[in-house]
């Protein structure tokens, strides 16, 4: 595919299927990784941005069909590739579009905690706050922990287009996986992103979501509404363990998910403990007060 196509229509809200390129802002386009899944959506989605020599946000999985579709929609000009974090869906395309391109790799070193994608070696680790220029366009690097330690948004300061990565997600709740993920931390981040001149959100899974500070109000909500069902259930227990009280803290969301948000509660309990109102012993969780 070629600029002056039909992906040429700028359509916002054009739906993300799997395998689709998209062109959902003047100088952004989406193309949509061949990985779907509970977790993932439909997908990965890759963002090309950019009006001269191309920047790519989230190469995604290692698939050749992808990669040709990154190449396509760039033109093979692409000068550099950011990965919002190193998750296994999000960067382990890098490397080879690197081989293809030239690019150089931004990103933050990740942690060693057997979650990573294990061929991640950005070449520039970027600082909070440093900016990435192009001719139209300007992104902000935001360090956002929480879903993953190294984990950034980007933020594009003329349109406030923010590239949120895994950090807030269209369809399904972000899973919080510790200890690298870390529930306290997911929310500080959220607050910081509520107080910036955020319009849009264009995020690592699923369509781009209208009214960020909106969604972000709803996200932040829906965390403590699950806090406050953890709380609950602790409570009326006098030591639980979280098999004990996963089925009943998760009880709106489909069984086959339950090993999945497993991880999230046990997020919510290390905050929890944190907080200083639960004690942990080994395996049991005992609700000490306020
Ligand atoms: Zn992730």
């Amino acid at each position: 595919m070629r600029f002056g196509g039909p992906s040429d229509t700028i359509d916002p809200h054009a739906s993300p299927e799997t395998g689709s390129i998209r062109r959902i802002a003047r100088h952004v386009w989406r193309i949509v990784a061949p990985n779907p899944s509970p977790l993932t959506g439909p997908g990965t989605n890759t963002y090309v941005v950019g009006s001269g020599r191309r920047i790519v946000i989230d190469p995604g999985p290692t698939d050749e069909v992808h990669r040709e579709r990154i190449l396509a929609v760039t033109g093979g000009r692409v000068d550099r590739i950011l990965c919002t974090h190193s998750h296994p869906d999000h960067s382990p395309g890098a490397v080879p579009l690197k081989e293809r391109t030239g690019a150089v790799v931004f990103g933050l070193p990740a942690p060693d905690d057997g979650h990573q994608d294990p061929t991640y070696a950005p070449d520039e680790v970027w600082r909070e706050g440093a900016t990435i220029e192009d001719d139209d366009l300007r992104l902000s690097v935001l360090h956002t922990p929480g879903h993953a330690s190294n984990h950034v948004c980007l933020l594009g300061e003329t349109d406030g287009l923010l590239f949120t990565g895994d950090h807030l997600m269209s369809g399904s709740t972000v899973v919080i996986l510790p200890p690298d993920g870390s529930m306290r931390l997911y929310l500080e981040s959220l607050r910081r992103l509520r107080t910036l001149p955020v319009r849009d959100l264009a995020p690592g899974h699923g369509s781009l979501i209208n009214q960020g500070h909106a969604e972000i109000d709803r996200v932040v909500k829906h965390r403590l509404a699950r806090e406050a069902k953890v709380v609950a259930a602790l409570r009326a227990r006098a030591a639980a363990t979280l098999d004990e009280i996963l089925a009943e803290v998760y009880d709106d969301v489909p069984r086959f998910m339950h090993p999945v948000a497993r991880f999230s509660l046990l997020a919510h309990a290390i905050k929890l403990e944190e907080e200083r109102r639960v004690k942990r012993d080994g395996e049991t969780w005992t609700w000490v007060g306020e």
